[in-house]
């Protein structure tokens, strides 16, 4: 054989072996999903729904910083709590932190477990007067209307802290005993950054010396026709959470009169900056808790995506690119930059000294704030902004593994209740109070038993907040089932 033709059988050789490895891939990427026993459906009380509407109707209200708080409303949940759970006020030790933040601590009888934390916020985020007559239901009513309750919080997040409170009571009802200490923290301000409630009931914690199995919050949801190429319902288990910061770009240099403008103005820079640091966006790259949940469902899709997901190493351009294609997706593969806030000028023939512009950048778990500030001094390049950083921020978290008792605990808990479920890890993008606990403990997931789907996803801090009993019933399951699976 000529060299050239033995060349072309050695690629061809080459070709098809890796052809063959890439089916191998595919052929050995098998289901990862746990299997459960099936558990009784515990019965929920029928009162149950009925005290989820009372809760709806205190307006634990939190409003953007500096404006005060109707401490009122917000002592009337307290009282809720005390009166609507008479077995939990009474066996259970309660802290306040910080007036309205209630610490829950159930004693475990064996010292030797570790304990683990339940997390709830209970202040919800406002109803903008604007918007009031679009609610089919009011707000704040606790209506219920066919078996579905309608109002601020049914979502976010009081269906989490009553459904916490119910499974305890319930548990308590029946002489349960838990071997682990359970802490049950739900805090007051979680709308507004949670300094004053988590992160305190978290400084509380770390001053007793606590270290956590693991820490649940909220975060993650059950989706439905919301994974493309899944049709089954999907669990999500947040593992890590996006960091946020805002930034001030501003500009003060000479103005004048609009008649001789100079070649260059502070509106002119901001605006500059701005479109360099759009057209210049963050790489995109999978991070681990996205690597975990194409793991987990890469099986279980149709034959064309598992093949591109069994062979990551080089399909991985393509499957950024597919996440690219949507917002929703971008947020997942990317620290994004937006801004929001532009600012400048007073009257129509003046040129402003001052020009000001607020960027709000999530930020990739694996990077932090101060790399992220000093990328968009470099693609800024414009000694005349002056960057400042909001005062509310968070550095995204650190990612939760897959493989602890934690994990394994709550993937059994969510498939005893919703048994048609598929789980999977995943990404936060927003940020929930369980970022406080990070040094607690070393597993923190995010997940709250509540559907989530195109209809119902921008009722979430929007309008027509809503649940139906069976969820919420199952809800109160879950949480009742996660606490016995602790134990
Ligand atoms: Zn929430």
């Amino acid at each position: 054989m000529k060299t050239g033709k033995k060349i072309l059988v050695a690629v061809l050789i080459g070709l098809l072996l890796f052809i063959c490895f890439l089916f191998y891939n595919l052929f050995s990427y098998k289901s990862r999903q746990i299997k459960v026993a099936t558990v009784k459906e515990m019965p929920v009380s029928e009162s149950a729904f009925y005290r989820l509407a009372s809760s709806l109707k205190i307006k634990t209200v939190s409003t953007e910083s500096g404006l005060t708080m109707d401490s009122l409303e917000f002592n009337k949940f307290s009282d809720f709590l005390s009166t609507n759970y008479p077995l939990i006020d009474s066996m259970l030790e309660r802290v306040v932190v910080n007036k309205y933040s209630s610490l829950y601590i159930w004693k475990g009888s064996n010292p030797a477990l570790k304990p683990v934390i339940l997390m709830a916020h209970l202040d919800v985020v406002p109803v903008l007067e604007t918007e009031l007559k679009d609610w089919t239901h009011p707000p704040f009513d606790g209506k219920i209307v066919d078996d579905t309750l309608w109002g601020r919080g049914a979502i976010d997040d009081k269906i989490g802290l009553i459904g916490i409170m119910e499974a305890v009571e319930g548990l308590l009802e029946r002489g349960f005993i838990p071997g682990r200490t359970m802490y049950i923290a739900f805090g007051h301000d979680e709308e507004i950054g949670g300094q004053n409630g988590a992160a305190a009931i978290a400084s509380y914690l770390k001053e007793k010396g606590v270290n956590a199995e693991f820490v649940l919050d909220e975060g993650g949801s059950i989706v439905q026709r919301m994974v493309p190429g899944i049709e089954k319902d999907v669990a999500l288990i947040g593992v890590s959470e996006k960091g946020f910061v805002s930034l001030e770009l501003m500009v003060d240099m000479e103005g004048g009169h609009s008649s001789m403008p100079n070649s260059e103005t502070s509106i002119d820079i901001i605006a500059k900056a701005i479109n360099k640091l759009r057209s210049n966006q963050f790489p995109a790259k999978l991070c681990p808790a996205l690597e975990g949940f194409i793991d987990e469902l890469g099986p279980e899709m149709p034959a064309l995506n598992k093949f591109v997901f069994a062979n990551r190493f080089i399909f991985e351009p393509l499957i950024l690119d597919i996440y690219e294609g949507s917002a929703a997706g971008n947020a997942l593969v990317r620290t994004t930059l937006v801004p929001t806030i532009f600012n400048s000028g007073v009257k129509d023939n003046v040129i402003p000294r001052l020009a000001k512009a607020t960027i709000n950048i999530r930020i990739l778990p694996g990077s932090s704030i101060d790399e992220v500030i000093n990328e968009v001094k470099g693609i800024i390049d414009d000694e005349r902004i002056r960057t400042n950083k909001n005062d509310f921020y968070s550095e995204p978290s650190k990612t939760s593994t897959t493989i602890s008792a934690g994990y394994r605990i709550l993937n059994t808990s969510i498939l005893e209740v919703f048994p048609e479920v598929l789980t999977a890890p995943n990404l936060v993008i927003g940020a929930t109070d369980s970022r406080h606990f990070e040094s607690i403990s070393a597993d923190i997931y995010r997940f709250l038993p509540i559907y989530i789907n195109p209809e119902n996803i921008k009722t979430f801090h929007g309008i027509n907040e809503r649940i139906a009993k069976r969820d919420f019933n199952s809800a109160v399951r879950f949480y009742s089932r996660l606490i016995q699976n602790c134990n």
